[in-house]
């Protein structure tokens, strides 16, 4: 598409319309803003980002994004170290630990499986929350997957490959909008799914 930019600044406008949610007007439109701000702010904002991204992990526990090899739920010892809640993604633990109900540790599996995407239990690193459970400690696994189709099907792999440790499997209840995503779903709705929960297997 044609908008008489240069080069440069139609680059620009492209790297923000590959993030998730912006549009080709969006893109546009925030380049443009960065560009007309003083070059200070911008590169306050470039900074940020650069520094953000260097000082970012995945926690080696649990996959959740942190600033540590350890993230800080991991590292409370004052955490339920018998429960353990199953989400797809970091944002789902920031949705959950708003709602508060929840006290035990997460795992996140930084996905969900879609065969159709090439997205397998292997991708999903599920052995590594097996190897969690065998160590011991954990009695409750919350399956708290989005309730859509991938969510699902991951959720009840998830129950079929864990019910050989002979622990409690919960799935949060139903309430939130079938096809929905944790991360979208009010705090009330959170706390009575997450409090509703059934047992699975
Ligand atoms: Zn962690």
């Amino acid at each position: 598409m044609l908008r008489g930019y240069s080069e440069r600044i139609e680059k620009l406008i492209k790297a923000f319309g590959r993030l998730p949610g912006i549009g080709p007007k969006s893109a546009e439109r925030i380049t443009l803003h960065l560009l007309k701000q003083d070059r200070l702010q911008a590169e306050e904002l470039a900074q940020m980002i650069s520094e953000a991204k260097a000082n970012t992990f995945f926690c080696e526990r649990c996959n959740n994004l942190s600033d540590q090899t350890l993230c800080h739920i991991c590292g409370d010892a004052s955490r339920d170290r018998s429960t353990i809640c199953v989400v797809e993604e970091p944002r789902d633990v920031a949705s959950i630990e708003r709602s508060g109900v929840h006290r035990g540790l997460y795992y996140v599996l930084l996905g969900a499986l879609s065969p159709l995407e090439g997205v397998g239990p292997r991708e999903l690193k599920i052995d590594r929350l097996m190897k969690r459970i065998r160590e011991g400690e954990i009695k409750e696994v919350i399956l708290a997957t989005n309730p859509n189709s991938e969510g699902d099907v991951t959720a009840m792999y998830l129950a079929e490959v864990l019910k050989s440790f002979g622990i409690k499997i919960t799935r949060i209840a139903r309430g939130i909008p079938v096809g929905s995503h944790i991360e979208y779903v009010d705090q009330v709705t959170l706390q009575r799914a997450l409090e509703g929960r059934t047992a699975v297997v």
